[in-house]
């Protein structure tokens, strides 16, 4: 399925909820979300009662926009947090967060998600020194992510960092943003986790 490359606020409004799509702009006054606070379209402000499938699919694409991630390559997540052992939704969603793109974005380097994936893409990072491009590409713990050397002198990343820098990063992240790099050093607990969804919504949607 090709990927969305409509507005990102349109798929907060749609969810009714912030999806953190945007960078700063999310934390400001300028969030459409807090302006127009109703889904978009037509019918968008009337008010109907959401069935118990429309809140699994609902809470399903809410975790699959939030992380930027394909409808195929979301359920092939799922079927790997099943295979796991451990609570099946929590698995998921460490899944999700061990992507490259997400971890850059968690560690600092990008203001969002879609500018992690854009970076990883044109091939700024390192894991464990050799070249990564590919943002779905899975960390393990132990693994060492870093921004390429020739792309660490660049205005761009300084720039990037600093205006990151104010972030809170998890503590299963061990972030250095002066040598622009992040080990990952534990796998997130659930409460660590921000993915604004009750995750056992999806299981059940996909257990259906
Ligand atoms: Fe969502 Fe950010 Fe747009 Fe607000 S500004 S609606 S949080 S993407």
């Amino acid at each position: 399925m090709a990927r969305y490359t409509g507005p990102a606020c349109k798929l907060c409004r749609r969810e009714g909820k912030k999806l953190f799509l945007k960078g700063d702009r999310c934390y400001t006054g300028k969030c459409a979300l807090e302006r127009r606070s109703y889904a978009p379209g037509q019918h968008g402000q009337n008010r109907k009662k959401t069935s118990e499938y429309g809140l699994q699919l609902r809470a399903k694409q809410s975790a699959r926009r939030y992380y930027g991630v394909s409808e195929g390559q979301f359920h092939k997540y799922f079927l790997m947090a099943e295979r796991k052992e451990g609570v099946t939704g929590t698995n998921l969603l460490q899944l999700c967060e061990s992507r490259l793109d997400n971890i850059v974005y968690t560690a600092g380097f990008a203001s969002s998600r879609a500018q992690a994936r854009q970076l990883v893409n044109h091939a700024h990072f390192t894991v464990n020194g050799s070249k990564v491009d590919i943002p779905s590409y899975l960390v393990k713990v132990g693994d060492v992510i870093a921004v390429k050397d020739t792309s660490k002198s660049t205005d761009e990343f300084k720039t990037l960092v600093e205006s990151n820098a104010s972030r809170t990063v998890p503590k299963w992240i061990d972030a250095d943003s002066a040598a622009m790099t992040a080990k990952v050093v534990a796998v997130p607990e659930r409460e660590e986790i921000a993915t604004p969804v009750e995750e056992h919504l999806i299981v059940e949607f996909y257990s259906k």
